[in-house]
């Protein structure tokens, strides 16, 4: 039996009275390194900005604003770019060279381009966009998640789509296998009354979208993974597991489990650092215009000290 509710996502391994809260990501990170979890979701170690992640958001994004506008025929593709223009994350681009910045953007115009010619012919605005949801799996277990898209099907029912910025599509037998569409068909029919009539993920940048009929997603098996995720962070079991995936972890300087300091430490502090100096020269040029304009007012000889205005 599941039951909805709207409380916040946090992860509780330490109060066994409490519901323990996952989402398909924290599941997805356990089932990748239980200690990466830890390092993320227990201690709450922040993580680096990438461009990867900011340029995916920006996309995703983009696309729930064009999927979103209530029009009778498809928004022109000006409103996709513009979603984009004014949905743009900047984070993972700090330090980055203008025409490495430029390149990034040019190529989520290209992918909303294809994304508008693969779609606008059929366009029916969305059910729903970023559904945001809370099941209760059992008395201990609560799963939270937001649905990408959610369709109106040819029969009146409903199908969900998640949208995926990476760059390689899965195949059918991924997506069968998918414990985030399991998630999602298990959300619709709290959020909505009734099952989808399928799920998919489609995949914006090769442009392939990949559904399956619902009663090809084993919902039961869904369940006893997350299950089996809590009852082992609830058992504190946080052995790292490293693989290659490990290139990608923020929490490599911190992990017994990988050997080094982490390939891009320098990198890392190269790109920091730049960032602090461009913030440190916008600051200084503010500094002299806020000068400026003090001694316009108050004439030449206006000094302002240091501290005053505190
Ligand atoms: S470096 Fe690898 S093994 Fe260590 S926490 Fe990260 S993913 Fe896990």
């Amino acid at each position: 039996m599941t039951t909805i509710t709207t409380a916040a996502p946090e992860v509780h391994a330490e109060d066994a009275a409490q519901p323990m809260r996952l989402s398909f990501s924290r599941v997805d990170t356990y089932q990748q390194c239980p200690l990466r979890f830890r390092f993320a979701y227990l201690d709450k170690l922040p993580s680096e900005p990438s461009p990867h992640l900011s340029w995916g958001t920006s996309v995703h994004r983009a696309i729930e604003a064009w999927w979103s506008q209530k029009l009778p025929a498809a928004p022109p593709v000006d409103v996709l770019l513009q979603a984009l223009y004014d949905c743009w994350d900047d984070t993972g681009f700090e330090g980055m060279a203008r025409e490495d910045k430029i390149a990034w953007y040019r190529h989520a115009q290209d992918v909303l381009r294809r994304h508008h010619e693969r779609h606008a012919p059929s366009f029916v605005p969305a059910v729903a966009s970023e559904e945001w949801f809370a099941l209760q799996l059992g008395p201990d277990i609560e799963v939270v998640g937001s649905i990408d898209h959610v369709a109106r099907t040819d029969g009146g029912g409903i199908g969900i789509v998640d949208w995926k910025t990476s760059k390689r599509a899965k195949t059918r037998q991924d997506v069968r296998g998918s414990l985030q569409l399991a998630i999602y068909a298990l959300a619709a029919v709290e959020l909505w009354g009734h099952e989808p009539e399928w799920v998919a993920l489609d995949f914006v940048v090769s442009g392939v979208r990949v559904a399956v009929p619902r009663e090809e997603i084993d919902t039961d098996a869904a369940v006893a993974t997350i299950s089996e995720v809590a009852e082992r962070v609830r058992a504190e079991a946080f052995t790292p597991s490293p693989s290659r995936l490990c290139d990608w972890c923020d929490f490599r300087s911190l992990c017994p489990a990988f050997e080094g300091e982490g390939p891009d430490v320098a990198g890392r502090a190269a790109i920091e650092l730049t960032r602090l100096r461009r913030k440190r020269e916008r600051d200084e040029a503010r500094i002299n215009e806020l000068e400026q304009l003090v001694r316009d007012r108050l004439g030449p000889e206006a000094v302002l000290e240091e501290g005053a205005g505190r």
